[in-house]
């Protein structure tokens, strides 16, 4: 359905009230009430998802009467209108801002964390507060990294996106654009050609989408992530874990695997937040580390960071357990090709090797990145072999030479999700300004610091804690210890009805652990 349609059309057949989803399914009458609260919208291309009543595309969608009955929850659980010092715009931590550019979506997701504006055609974000916002972010030179958000950005025009990416983009200080936005799972059409090639003129720029579950995994939101990712845009993905949708280890393991197949880095996890109206979505914190831990991690490809975000604005807190790569086993499909470096015929007899073996995901461990590098054959090979990530062991800002430079964006542009092991060698990078460096010049190229491999508990954890919050956590490797992979811990107490948590300030916040 609506494959063919392209996506303004689709957006104009949304069923925005329950009257017309009616036609399609019987809904509750009463669910209108729902709606005269907070809209609904669902397009046909995410209404063809359903494949039944209650299941998981239903419910992220589809309104609810307990949505009126949540009498705990906060319109605003994260107080981001406190840390707004202009309409619009959230300043939390020190170096980069949320910017927030539409309250429009392709898709009402029942659970969103800014129910309370989404949406609404009287809270619609006009051109001047935003252009309000990118007057803020020139005047603050220590904003590195903006997050446009909404809302979805992508919902804008074209034209009206590009018209803000190019003032971002004269702003000196700012180094990294982000955009959040759900598209590329709620209305993949709207990821044309034509989107793409504008976006790609403003690199550094990284796409963060979002899928909760794997019915969400479809040739069209194939299409739409191999169309960015073709594009050399890393494409990241933050899911929110909800109850009765993706809180089993088998859903969140097909969508870690059905994300890496897609190159899409599985960024963030969301406990969900305490907002109004999403009561019935929340699950236990104890089972979402339960599941968290049982998750098959592969030591190549990259792996979440599991957070809350601390209710009443203290940031994002990482609750990640400790955790192990699981035994990777011949034949689960994905190939890890060792190389010294990309020479054609090397690369081309392995890949194909690789290929008999009828590996779906193929990860190259590249120990020099720079050789070969005029060589145009070895790039038409990455290209023909996605999902094709590769690895690279970079542990000093030294090492970032002019030819590394050079041939990083070279490989992104090619398709291919780069990451970086860094080793914690004593006397050469065993330093947090060393390691915050090599992180931020990685993100420029567009490089995502994956691992962080120490000898030393102590100091690895000395490392992470200096970046968490202080930096984006796409600059926070995972710290790797034999093996185990270790998160610092941040929560201070934990009893049966909550958690006490320590953000990267040092400032401590309760969430409840169980919801009943
Ligand atoms: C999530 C968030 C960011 C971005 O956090 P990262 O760790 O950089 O992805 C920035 N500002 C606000 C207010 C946020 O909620
Ligand atoms: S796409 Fe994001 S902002 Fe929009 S309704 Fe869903 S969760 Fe909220």
């Amino acid at each position: 359905m609506g494959k063919e349609m392209d996506w303004g059309t689709l957006l104009r057949e949304s069923a925005a009230n329950i009257r017309q989803l009616s036609l399609y399914y019987p809904v509750e009458k009463d669910a209108a009430k729902v709606t005269r609260k907070y809209p609904m919208r669902i397009n046909p291309y995410y209404l063809s998802l359903i494949k039944e009543r209650e299941d998981a595309i239903w419910k992220q969608s589809v309104p609810d009467l307990r949505e009126l009955e949540d009498e705990e929850g906060v319109p605003d659980p994260l107080h981001e209108e406190n840390d707004s010092p202009v309409a619009g715009l959230v300043h939390r931590y020190p170096d980069r801002v949320l910017l927030l550019v539409s309250n429009r979506c392709a898709m009402y997701c029942r659970f969103c964390t800014r129910k309370r504006g989404v949406g609404d055609p009287f809270k619609r974000i006009k051109k001047e507060q935003v252009l309000k916002g990118i007057e803020y972010i020139r005047e603050h030179e220590e904003i590195r990294d903006v997050l446009i958000s909404g809302g979805d950005p992508l919902l804008l025009k074209d034209e009206e996106l590009a018209f803000f990416l190019e003032r971002l983009k004269e702003i000196k200080h700012v180094e990294v654009l982000r955009i959040g936005t759900r598209v590329a799972c709620s209305l993949p059409q709207r990821i044309t050609d034509g989107l793409v090639s504008l976006l790609r003129r403003y690199h550094p720029l990284y796409i963060n989408t979002h899928f909760n579950h794997p019915g969400e995994f479809t040739e069209e939101s194939r299409r739409a992530c191999s169309t960015i990712a073709d594009a050399g845009i890393p494409l990241g993905d933050q899911t929110v874990l909800l109850r009765g949708i993706n809180d089993s280890v088998d859903v969140m393991n097909a969508l870690i695997r059905g994300l890496w197949s897609m190159r899409v880095t599985p960024y963030y996890i969301y406990q969900a937040d305490l907002t109004k109206g999403t009561k019935h979505f929340r699950t236990d914190v104890d089972l979402g580390i339960e599941i968290f831990k049982r998750l098959k991690f592969h030591p190549s490809l990259p792996m979440p960071h599991f957070v809350i975000d601390a209710p009443g604005g203290g940031g994002k807190i990482p609750i990640t357990p400790e955790c192990r790569f699981y035994d990777v086993i011949n034949g689960d499909g994905i190939e890890v090709l060792n190389l010294d470096y990309l020479e054609y015929n090397v690369l081309k007899s392995r890949l194909e090797d690789a290929g008999d073996k009828g590996a779906g995901i193929i990860v190259i461990e590249l120990r020099e990145i720079e050789k070969n590098k005029e060589d145009k054959g070895v790039y038409e090979l990455l290209k023909q072999n996605h999902p094709l990530y590769i690895n690279m062991h970079l542990n000093h800002p030294d090492e970032l030479t002019e030819d590394v430079k050079r041939v990083a964006p070279m490989l992104c542009d090619a398709g291919v999700p780069l990451g970086d092991r860094i080793n914690l060698i004593e006397g050469v990078n065993n330093d947090p300004k060393v390691i915050k460096e090599l992180a931020h010049e990685l993100l420029k190229l567009r490089v995502k610091p994956y691992y962080l491999h120490a000898d030393s508990e102590e100091d690895g954890l000395a490392i992470v804690n200096s970046l968490r919050g202080f930096t984006t956590g796409m600059a926070v490797p995972h710290l790797v210890v034999g093996d185990r992979i270790i998160s610092p811990n941040y929560i201070v107490e934990k009893t049966r009805e909550k958690i006490v948590l320590r953000n990267y300030q040092g400032r401590t916040f309760e969430y409840p652990n169980t919801n009943s």
